[in-house]
């Protein structure tokens, strides 16, 4: 894989990542990683194909190599600040409004979380 095909962002959650997986194998005297099941908020915007890419680089020679990378996506969730009605949104649509008022006034209340659920170790 060549240097400019990373993205620096996703790339470094990667690495934060990996430390935290390499430690609790550690924790836990594992011989092998054998799974990181992620949750990931949908604003985050990582597929799990890329994710795995960035860990398999990053992850040669050492115990967490070979592991498979789950991600379960976490869909945005928005709350009116008018009616306090809660929804779903599709971020891909410019602007969003609340679908019981109208009122464009929402804010979002999940799809940025980044949680290890995880990690399957032998
Ligand atoms: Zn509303």
């Amino acid at each position: 894989m060549g240097k400019g095909v990373f993205n620096i962002h996703e790339l470094a959650i990667t690495e934060e990542l990996l430390k935290l997986v390499l430690k609790y194998a550690e924790e836990n005297d594992a011989q092998r990683v054998i799974s990181i099941n992620l949750q990931v908020g949908e604003l985050r915007d990582f597929t799990e194909e890329w994710m795995q890419r960035y860990f398999d680089y990053l992850s040669r020679g050492t115990i967490a190599e070979g592991g498979k990378v789950v991600l379960k996506t976490i869909p945005v969730e928005m709350e009116c600040n008018e009616c306090m009605a809660t929804f779903r949104a599709d971020i891909k649509q410019a602007d969003i409004k609340c679908p019981d008022c109208s009122s464009p006034s929402c804010r979002v209340t999940a799809g940025n979380e980044f949680i290890i659920e995880s990690i399957g170790v032998i």
